[in-house]
């Protein structure tokens, strides 16, 4: 068999709770909480099964759901989408992903990436027929430079893919750069696909923005995010989809044959808990920033240099103090020796530039980042 992704493998997420789980080490390394979720919620999910909620959903999601995805997305960003038109609930924020590229890329269209990038991006790209565009950021900050960005567009440049708050860096598109981007996205006549899965996790007061916010992008966008990360249930991969008419009709046709709908019950229950407790998104920046501060704290006297956070729950570290290994043979000696994982920068990357740079995940228990700080603490060169 010829295989269509020769250069895919397993992911490093895979890999990595794999051996975390094998050397029984703390897993700071795939991007999830340990902690439960609200209380009502599972019991909302019970309820709608045993309401009789059993069945398919309608392929764009339920109703209800819809609507509070449109309230929220007005709340936030003040901008009025049509849940019958330009919301569809997908099966994770992964499904939307995948669905907008195969519906937006043709073949031999390029497609600007940001590296690091998320690792979903390219195979949807190349799948698609499509040829990923990189463009790096630079550490320390990883701000995106957006002449160079203008410079790499061609004629044959289709779409733009833009992650804020960013996954694996934490960095946060400032007002500026929104504006950037919809002044190429509208001089080039580019598409636009946002990764907003990490929207409610901004901290230290800065502004949340949103292509939703910008409405000549919109009209030229699909925005992604997911309630996995916003009500902290990842393994439940509902997401969705919020894009103009036009958009929409081409995503809904591919989506109707990829999975059709999600799981009914935890639809039922998300847009339930959305009505009775706004407070959870309202509450979560805060959540998170504590979190962010406790891990930063606890790490201040290990030999690892904090980058900065801004957002996600994701916090990269410098580790060129403590080893001259590159980040993929550290981490699995973090792993295996320290009993701490963490995710290797590299990987995002097509040409990973000279750093040695980890992520870990702060989504947990205090005691879990407590115990995992004292570990790292006592990694020394
Ligand atoms: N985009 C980014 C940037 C992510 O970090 C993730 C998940 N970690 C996803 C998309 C996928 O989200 P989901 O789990 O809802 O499929
Ligand atoms: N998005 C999560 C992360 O960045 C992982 C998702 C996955 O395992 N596919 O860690």
């Amino acid at each position: 068999l010829q295989s269509k992704l020769p250069s895919v493998g397993t992911t490093i997420f895979s890999q990595m709770s794999q051996l975390a789980a094998e050397q029984q080490a703390i897993n700071l390394s795939q991007g999830f909480p340990d902690f439960p979720c609200d209380p009502l919620l599972p019991e909302l999910v019970f309820q709608a099964s045993q309401q009789g909620l059993n069945q398919y959903a309608p392929m764009p999601g339920l109703l209800v759901l819809r609507e509070q995805i449109a309230a929220l997305t007005q709340r936030c960003y003040g901008r009025a989408v049509c849940p019958d038109r330009q919301i569809t609930v997908t099966s994770g924020a992964t499904e939307a992903l995948f669905v907008a590229i195969q519906a937006l890329v043709r073949s031999g269209d390029e497609v600007i990436v940001f590296d690091p990038a998320y690792d979903s991006y390219l195979p949807a790209v190349e799948l698609a027929g499509g040829r990923t565009v990189h463009i790096p950021l630079q550490p320390p900050e990883y701000r995106v430079d957006w002449q160079a960005v203008e410079r790499q567009i061609s004629s044959k440049t289709r779409l733009i893919m833009v992650n804020s708050p960013h996954n694996p860096t934490g960095m946060v598109f400032s007002r500026e750069d929104w504006l950037a981007l919809e002044q190429l996205v509208l001089k080039h006549r580019l598409f636009c696909i946002s990764d907003e899965v990490y929207e409610h996790m901004v901290f230290d007061s800065l502004p949340r923005h949103s292509a939703n916010q910008l409405t000549q992008l919109a009209e030229r966008t699909v925005v992604v995010s997911s309630f996995g990360k916003t009500f902290h249930v990842t393994g439940w991969k509902l997401g969705y989809a919020v894009a103009p008419v036009e958009l929409t009709t081409e995503f809904r046709k591919i989506h109707q044959y990829v999975t059709f709908s999600s799981f009914t019950p935890a639809q039922q229950a998300i847009a339930e808990l959305m009505q009775q407790k706004p407070e959870l998104v309202t509450n979560l920046a805060d959540f998170y920033q504590q979190k962010r501060d406790s891990f930063r704290s606890l790490l201040q006297s290990s030999g690892f240099a904090l980058l900065p956070c801004q957002g996600t729950y994701f916090q990269l570290a410098d580790y060129s103090a403590l080893s001259a290994l590159d980040d993929v043979s550290f981490c699995r000696q973090l792993t295996v020796e320290h009993k701490v994982a963490a995710i290797p920068l590299s990987v995002f990357y097509r040409q990973p530039p000279q750093q040695q740079v980890i992520r870990f995940c702060f989504a947990k228990q205090p005691l879990t980042l407590q115990q995992a700080a004292e570990k790292l603490c006592r990694v020394s060169r």
